[in-house]
C-alpha cells in the first residue's frame, strides 16, 4: 500500500542515485500504463500509442535526466490552463481574473457542466474546462492565438511549441460538450467575450504540440517563481505564481487532485493528451508523457512515476 511506503535510506544528493530513482520511476509508470487507455472522445488522440512512456526531470542548475519518450510531441491539451491563467493573471490582474471564475476544488470530471446550474454559474476553478473556457473568454478580448502562442513558449521555455492542426481540428469537430459550456456561461451572463472565438482560443491551445521536456520547463519556471533560470527573464510575478501553485494543487488534477496531493504532494496539472507537469518549489521541474489514461482521465503511468519520485526523493512540499 502507497501509506505506508518505506523510504529506502540512499544518498539523495548523489547524481547516479538520483538518475536510478528516474529509471525507476519510468520503469513504474511504463508498467502503469498499461491499466490505462488512450481518450478517444477527441478521435485524434485515440492515435497515441499507449504503450509510449516517458519522464523528464529538470533542476534549476540546468541538469537533466530524462527516461523513455520524452522528445516526442503531443497535445498539451489541459495543460494549457495553466499557461492560460498565467496570461489572465499578469495581462489583467488577480481581481480581474478571479471576479469571473471561483477558486474552489470541484470534485466533478474534468468535463463536468453541473454546478454550473446547481451551485455557482461561476466556474469551479481554471483549472476545469468550464473555469478555463470562462478564463478564455476574458482573454479573447485583449489577447489573440499569437500573442498567447509567444507567452506558452516563454512560459514553457520552448520556441518549438507549435499548433497541432490535426488535433485542433477534431477538438474542434466534436467539442459539443465544451460548446454547451460556452452556452450556458453566456445564457447565465457571466461569459466574457464572444462563445465561438472563445472556444476556437481554447481548443486552439489545448492543442499546442508539447513534449516531456517543455513540460518539465513549465514546471521549473514555476518551481523558480516565474523567472526562467536560464536567462533571468522574469516571466511571471512570483506572487501569481504563488497562485498558480495552490490552483494546480487543490484542482489540477480534476476529482483526483485530492489523493494525488495525498499521495505525490506536488502542485501538478494533467491533461488528457497523457502529460503531467509537476512543480517542487526551488527544486526542479518534472514532466511526465503516458497517453494511457485512468478512470478520471490522468495519466496512470505519469501518476505512478509522480509517485515513486515524490517519496524516494521526498519531493513532497509538505515533508
Ligand atoms: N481539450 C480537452 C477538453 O476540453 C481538455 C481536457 C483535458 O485535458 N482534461 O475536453
Amino acid at each position: 500500500m502507497f501509506f505506508t511506503y518505506e523510504q529506502p535510506e540512499f544518498d539523495r544528493k548523489d547524481p547516479a542515485e538520483i538518475r536510478r530513482v528516474i529509471g525507476e520511476a519510468a520503469q513504474n509508470g511504463r508498467e502503469a500504463a498499461r491499466e490505462g487507455r488512450c481518450a478517444d472522445y477527441i478521435p485524434e488522440l485515440a492515435k497515441a500509442n499507449p504503450e509510449d512512456f516517458g519522464v523528464c526531470v529538470r533542476d534549476l542548475s540546468g541538469e537533466t535526466v530524462a527516461f523513455g519518450e520524452t522528445e516526442k510531441r503531443f497535445s498539451i491539451q489541459s495543460i494549457s490552463k495553466v499557461i492560460n491563467l498565467a496570461a489572465a493573471l499578469k495581462f489583467l490582474g488577480f481581481q480581474e481574473t478571479f471576479s469571473h471564475v471561483r477558486m474552489e476544488p470541484s470534485g466533478d470530471p474534468f468535463n463536468s457542466i453541473l454546478k454550473l446550474d446547481t451551485v455557482s454559474e461561476y466556474p469551479s476553478n481554471p483549472m476545469i474546462n468550464a473555469g478555463a473556457i470562462q478564463v478564455m473568454s476574458l482573454l479573447s478580448n485583449f489577447m489573440d492565438f499569437d500573442e498567447l502562442l509567444t507567452f506558452a513558449r516563454a512560459f514553457c521555455m520552448d520556441d518549438g511549441i507549435e499548433l497541432n492542426e490535426a488535433v485542433y481540428r477534431s477538438e474542434a469537430e466534436t467539442g459539443d460538450r465544451n460548446r454547451a459550456i460556452v452556452y450556458l456561461l453566456k445564457s447565465k451572463g457571466v461569459l466574457c467575450g464572444e462563445p465561438e472565438k472563445t472556444l476556437d482560443l481554447y481548443f486552439r491551445m489545448c492543442s499546442l504540440n508539447v513534449n516531456a521536456g517543455s513540460l518539465a520547463n513549465m514546471g521549473l519556471l514555476i518551481a523558480n517563481g516565474g523567472q526562467n533560470p536560464f536567462t533571468g527573464k522574469h516571466v511571471l510575478h512570483p506572487g501569481y505564481v504563488r497562485t498558480i501553485r495552490s490552483l494546480m494543487y487543490t484542482c489540477g488534477l480534476y476529482d483526483e487532485s485530492g489523493e494525488f496531493g495525498v499521495t505525490v504532494g506536488i502542485p501538478s496539472k494533467s491533461g488528457v493528451g497523457g502529460g503531467i507537469v509537476a512543480s517542487v518549489p526551488a527544486r526542479c521541474g518534472i514532466g511526465t508523457y503516458g497517453p494511457a489514461l485512468n478512470a478520471k482521465g490522468n495519466s496512470a503511468g505519469g501518476i505512478a512515476a509522480l509517485r515513486h519520485l515524490s517519496h524516494l526523493l521526498k519531493l513532497n512540499i509538505f515533508d
